[in-house]
């Protein structure tokens, strides 16, 4: 039984009371996470702050070095926080489970680490010296949620701790193990109070909303859905919050007459169905041209039945279950919608407790809900179009602008159109990779912001111009 405290001012706190932690492939209890009052929320706030003007001090050098030394502690620990993590979230050990998002979780520490904060010299001449500094905003507030746990986990904490910042996060209440788990590791290496964590049913206390509206708070870096990420917008209205919200998407793909179905079936796939499609910038709409619609059906079904699916403690399998009943229900009755109006070319009903199988269904009536709604789960609609300016008007119909895709042979010919997809991130022939170098963020209803890189970096700075 997994059993870990939160980390409050450098000591773990086990809580008054507890939450039960269940794995969504087994249905057995995993764990027990500590059930936060708002008082505890407050004492996690009060050891951030009072840490933060030693932290923000520090000579930018020596904050660099400690951020670059937590990638060992990640590496030591990555196979037992993996673990921790398929117990919980139910992807696999394997595949593009739980190590890979271990290895991501180093690499975007390394390469957080490695960034610079340079003082920008805005003008020098007989009229005076302007210079632009970059300096720590204060306590940021870090709410993360169940999909991708520890990699998001990092994205956040990583940029405020290299920035000076000192930190409080928040994990979704159905995944809290591997994130309490790390951040005890992290927090050991880092002086006390600079990170600190709570976990929260969200039931006892909302412990995300007050964090929101919290006045010793400076900012909020969320992810989550596009309705959470409005109401902490709204919350964090009263204390002008500096806000990076990491949103909802329904990114779609449009794969052009010119490509080979068999070449393209494998990165489709996990494109779409990369952790189960519970991942923010998966393909969630395919449109496919009707010159090969059919062929590119008939690839991805091929690919697609020989991909196991089951327990991700067995190594065989590269799939996991569906997170959690609320998610398994709205991908079941959004499948059972499509099912009525479309063409189901592979699964459709759902299996044993939370799997799901992987669902491909075409031939929808334009106004279909698997269409237009984020479904964040292992269902992909495939949409026949015959005029490309129609699929990427259809693409850009959206209130999310995560990301998109284009699939073609003509790489010039893709860029163009990829250029003209409303959203923060678009590939050619790939979709859904990250890299800790690219600004990461949505358009539209998809967020506020940016993560990753130096861009990502500066969310967690405030500028002061000096004039001299
Ligand atoms: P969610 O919005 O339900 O929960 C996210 C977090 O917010 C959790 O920690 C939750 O406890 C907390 N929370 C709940 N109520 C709150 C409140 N009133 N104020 C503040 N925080 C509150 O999202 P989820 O179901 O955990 O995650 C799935 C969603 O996240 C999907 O829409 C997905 O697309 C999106 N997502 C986006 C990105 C991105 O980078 N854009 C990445 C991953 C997931």
């Amino acid at each position: 039984m997994l059993d870990f405290g939160m980390t409050i001012g450098g000591k773990s706190v086990a809580g008054d009371k507890t939450f039960d932690v269940f794995n969504p492939a087994t249905g057995e209890l995993v764990g027990r996470a500590p059930n936060a009052t708002l008082d505890d929320l407050d004492r996690a706030v009060a050891s951030a702050k009072a840490a933060f003007p030693a932290w923000a001090a520090k000579p930018d050098a020596e904050r660099k070095a400690a951020v670059a030394a937590l990638v060992a502690v990640l590496e030591e620990n990555a196979e037992a926080i993996a673990h921790t993590l398929t117990l919980e979230q139910g992807k696999p050990l394997g595949g593009l489970g739980s190590r890979f998002e271990l290895g991501g979780a180093q690499a975007w520490t390394g390469h957080t680490a490695s960034l610079d904060l340079p003082v920008k010299v805005l003008q020098d001449n007989n009229e005076g010296r302007v210079e632009l500094h970059r300096k720590p905003i204060g306590v940021v507030g870090s709410i993360t949620p169940w999909n991708w746990p520890v990699m998001i986990a990092i994205w956040h904490i990583m940029p405020a701790l290299r920035a000076g910042n000192t930190v409080v996060i928040k994990p979704s209440p159905f995944t809290p193990l591997s994130t309490l788990q790390t951040v005890a590791l992290l927090s050991g290496k880092l002086p006390e109070g600079v990170l600190n964590i709570v976990t929260s049913d969200d039931q006892v206390a909302n412990v995300g909303a007050a964090m929101s509206s919290h006045p010793d708070i400076g900012k909020i870096v969320f992810t989550g859905s596009c309705a959470t990420g409005a109401r902490v917008m709204k919350s964090a209205a009263d204390t002008m919050k500096r806000l990076t919200l990491e949103l909802g998407g329904n990114d779609a793909g449009i794969v052009l007459p010119d490509c080979d179905p068999n070449e393209i079936a494998e990165k489709l796939f996990w494109g779409a169905f990369i952790n189960n499609g519970q991942t923010c910038a998966a393909m969630k709409r395919l449109y496919v041209h009707d010159d090969i619609h059919d062929a590119v059906c008939d690839a991805f079904v091929a690919y697609a039945r020989n991909v196991k699916m089951g327990n991700g403690l067995d190594e065989v399998n590269v799939l996991g279950p569906v997170n959690n009943q609320m998610q398994f229900d709205k991908v079941a009755s959004l499948v059972a919608d499509a099912a009525k109006t479309g063409n189901v070319l592979l699964g459709g009903a759902p299996d044993e407790g939370l799997f799901f199988p992987i669902t491909l269904v075409s031939d929808l009536p334009d106004d279909a809900p698997l269409i237009h709604e984020e479904q964040f789960g292992p269902a992909l609609p495939i949409i026949r179009f015959t005029d490309v300016e129609e699929a990427i008007a259809a693409a850009n119909a959206s209130e999310n602008g995560l990301g998109g895709s284009v699939w073609s042979k003509d790489v010039e010919k893709a860029k163009a159109l990829a250029l003209r997809l409303e959203c923060g991130t678009a590939w050619i022939n790939s979709h859904g990779g990250l890299n800790p170098v690219a600004p990461f963020g949505g358009a539209k209803m998809s967020g506020i912001g940016r993560e990753f890189g130096e861009e990502g970096l500066f969310e967690n700075t405030e500028i002061q111009v000096l004039h001299i």
